[in-house]
């Protein structure tokens, strides 16, 4: 552009000088914004005017690390055209090479060890550039100018077939070991793959056999597995997918999304079990578009006709043409089962020592490389959900990208929940929410807890002087943080006020009064108990609880969370009804239902809860569709899952004052559910009153605060559940709320931490 001058890279951002025609210097402005690359997040930019200098050339100069300045991490991102492109080319040098990636896509967060980001502080270092690599590097005009994880099949690392038991000799590489993998899983067997943040367990998607066989290994009995389709055309044909979900499932942050499964998928039914939803991803690195790729040339060779894509068209036809060949195999060797590699509850392997051993007894072979994992990332979770997108577990491709925010905030570590934990970490406007971390409750998952967050606080280079922990007296989140920074002033923030600040950190909002709805399955109250269905007024510095649910008895404390059965007899008895529906009679031997009703009698080992997930608990157990929990939530989504919203009645509940303290008493409901069921009313109209009844009751809380504020936010698990949230969002809006939900971070748990720090951030000043 006939300009002259400079531009470098530091701390706090980019800096430019340029000197030249004003109509030139007027055209950068644009154009940086116009054509930033893909990859680019511009958040503000401006422009002073200096004293012109000498020089007649531009040049790109050294990084600059200012003191106390802070550099922002890359997520991983998902291979670009231009790379598939070139792996697609045979006279392309990197033609069919597994590692393939430029400086608008490839792994990042995950292979970075420390900052300021340059290949030896990747787990790259050990490769060395090739001559036509270094080139590449060292080009300006080259899409892999400064790209640290550049790579080609001479210089860079490499894939290894190995199956189990099999010894270093017996490896397999290149080329060979994807083929060889692709004939394990058409086989039938699960191979463990190696992928950007950690290990998948692969088998075919279609194959029954497998799928039991990896339920009973994993020792997972119905939470379902996600799958990968190996592009969009695949992926429809088995699920409907929107014209926003099919943004969401092309995004280069490459999230599994929840999709509804189509009415006659070919999918096995050990995928997803009495799921009327799949979790569906695309390939997230080069390595899956070669394992497909893979898939097809070997159908190709069965068939012996050439195809020019095994989407649905093709499928449909060829089958019929081929008499004697498998046709799932033709239908299904475009999508594979692709969840994640550890045994149930234990985080992801992501050590290529420690998946070999923990995986071994699940995997009959593994694909590996030789390009280490600095830092375990799992597969992120998103779903469209009345008309926004939800993320349901943010990680890869998300993280650690700074959620930004209208305050200034301290240097804080916020630890979390215990349940699907993550960690935060802020600078001035910035919230660095970090990956998904787990379950801490499990010994893994707590080292990952460590991990993770002197990771995130070493390569930020943020020393924190706050600790932000759930006010829980036995959270390991907590008792791991005040170990890590024993001298920091520690804050200890309310569970459903956690909640509710992130979903107002993460809209912007001023520290000011909300009316927030917070609604799931636990969280400590500040009178000991256990909430769950909270309607409070609150801002970044305080609270007040306005309404809740009525609390009722939780048999048995944490069985009755694992067992619904156990909360419909504990609704029953708050209900004053003796007789227990036929169905729920199924759920337990006689002896155990009546021991259970002699613990609610006598609250002996009942700890009371205000929680809205229980409450669901309660009716799926009622209405006989679920009376034990094999995965977290499973029997509120199922609930969700059979309404038929075309059902427009509802039922009726009741107000009580608990000095001051709106009481919401559905006890009126659970006599009246009772009434539908012996009327043989079917369920999924039972469901879907229950739905509008709840809604009703939640809004109408927010409209008794009304005077408080006129802005709601909706925060809490339970707010995935999409009927819930579609109905309480529009009878708010209806009523003039402005009306706030989360979109950038996690309404369960998952989000927690994000309020957690914006809440002490606040307490302190
Ligand atoms: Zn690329
Ligand atoms: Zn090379
Ligand atoms: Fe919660």
């Amino acid at each position: 552009m006939n300009l002259s001058g400079h531009v470098y890279n530091h701390s706090d951002g980019v800096t430019l000088e340029a000197q030249g025609e004003t109509s030139a210097l007027e055209s950068l402005e644009k154009r940086i914004l116009a054509e930033a690359p893909p990859l680019a997040h511009i958040i503000s930019m401006r422009h002073d005017e200096i004293e012109c200098g000498a020089g007649n050339s531009f040049a790109i100069v050294e990084s600059e690390k200012h003191e106390g300045g802070l550099t922002l991490i890359s997520p991983d991102v998902a291979p670009c055209e231009d790379c598939l492109r070139e792996m697609s080319d045979p006279s392309d040098r990197r033609f069919s090479y597994p590692f393939i990636n430029c400086t608008n896509c490839g792994p990042r967060f995950s292979i970075i060890k420390s900052l300021p980001y340059d290949r030896p502080a990747t787990t790259m270092k050990e490769f060395e550039m090739c001559e036509s690599c270094a080139k590449e590097y060292a080009d300006p005009n080259d899409r892999r100018f400064h790209a640290q994880p550049t790579a080609c099949p001479k210089c860079g690392p490499r894939v290894i077939f190995r199956s189990s038991g099999n010894t270093e000799s017996d490896e397999i590489c290149g080329t060979e070991a994807i083929e060889k993998t692709v004939d394990f899983i058409s086989s039938g067997m699960i191979v463990a793959i190696k992928g950007l943040g950690g290990y998948h367990l692969a088998c075919d998607a279609a194959n029954d056999d497998a799928g039991i066989k990896l339920r009973e290994r994993k020792k997972r009995d119905e939470k379902p597995f996600a799958i990968m389709a190996a592009d969009i055309e695949s992926a429809k044909t088995i699920c409907e997918i929107s014209q926003e979900e099919e943004r969401l499932i092309l995004s280069p942050q490459r999230p599994i999304v929840l999709l509804r499964k189509k009415p006659c998928n070919k999918i096995s039914e050990y995928v997803a079990p009495q799921n009327k939803n799949l979790g569906v991803m695309l390939p997230s690195t080069p390595l899956h578009h070669l394992l497909f790729q893979k898939c097809e040339s070997q159908v190709t060779a069965v068939t012996g006709s050439p195809m020019k894509s095994l989407g649905n068209d093709n499928a449909e036809v060829i089958p019929a043409a081929l008499s004697g060949n498998p046709v799932a195999t033709v239908n299904q060797s475009r999508i594979l089962v692709m969840t994640s590699g550890n045994l149930t509850d234990e985080p992801i392997a992501y050590k290529d020592d420690d998946a070999a051993e923990r995986l071994a007894e699940i995997a009959d072979a593994f694909l590996v490389h030789d390009r280490e994992i600095h830092i375990r990332i799992d597969d992120s979770i998103a779903r469209e959900l009345a008309g926004s997108t939800v993320l349901m577990r943010r990680s890869r491709g998300y993280a650690p990208a700074p959620v930004r925010l209208s305050l200034e905030m301290s240097a804080a570590l916020a630890c979390g929940a215990d349940l699907k934990n993550s960690i935060c970490v802020t600078s001035g406007k910035n919230a660095f929410l970090s990956q998904h971390i787990g379950d801490l409750a499990n010994f893994e998952a707590n080292k990952g807890f460590v991990e993770t967050s002197m990771h995130l606080i070493k390569t930020l280079g943020i020393t924190p002087s706050i600790l932000a922990i759930d006010a829980h007296p036995q959270y390991h989140s907590s008792l791991e943080g005040k170990k890590l920074f024993p001298n920091a002033r520690v804050v200890e923030v309310q569970h459903h006020h956690a909640h509710i600040a992130s979903c107002m950190a993460e809209n912007q909002l001023p520290n000011m009064d909300v009316i927030g709805i917070a609604i799931d399955g636990t969280g400590y109250g500040r009178d000991g108990t256990i909430w769950g269905g909270e309607i409070i007024i609150a801002s970044y510095e305080k609270f007040e609880r306005a309404a809740s649910l009525a609390p009722v008895s939780m048999p048995g404390g944490d069985a009755a969370a694992k067992e619904p059965w156990r909360m419909a007899l504990a609704y029953l008895a708050k209900a004053e009804i003796k007789e227990i529906p036929t169905k729920l009679l199924a759920a337990a031997a006689p002896h155990q239902i009546e021991f259970v009703e002699k613990m609610i009698r006598s609250d002996i080992s009942c700890p009371k809860s205000s929680s809205l997930g229980r409450l669901f608990d309660a009716v799926a157990a009622l209405i006989g569709i679920r009376f034990v929990n094999s995965f977290e939530g499973q029997a509120a989504m199922e609930l969700e899952q059979i309404a038929d919203i075309s059902e427009e009645k509802s039922y009726t509940f009741s107000l009580e004052d608990d000095a001051g303290l709106k009481r919401i008493d559905f006890s009126p409901m659970i006599r009246e559910i009772c009434l539908d069921i012996r009327n043989e009313v079917p369920a999924p109209t039972i469901s879907m009153k229950f739905h509008r009844t709840t809604a009703s009751a939640l809004a109408g809380m927010a409209g008794l605060a009304r005077q408080r504020s006129n802005a709601v936010c909706l925060s809490g698990g339970s707010f995935q559940n999409e009927i819930l949230l579609s109905l309480v969002k529009k009878m708010l809006v209806d009523e003039g709320f402005a009306v706030y939900t989360h979109s950038l971070v996690p309404p369960n748990d998952g989000g927690i931490a994000l309020g957690q720090a914006a809440i002490a951030s606040h307490v302190n000043s």
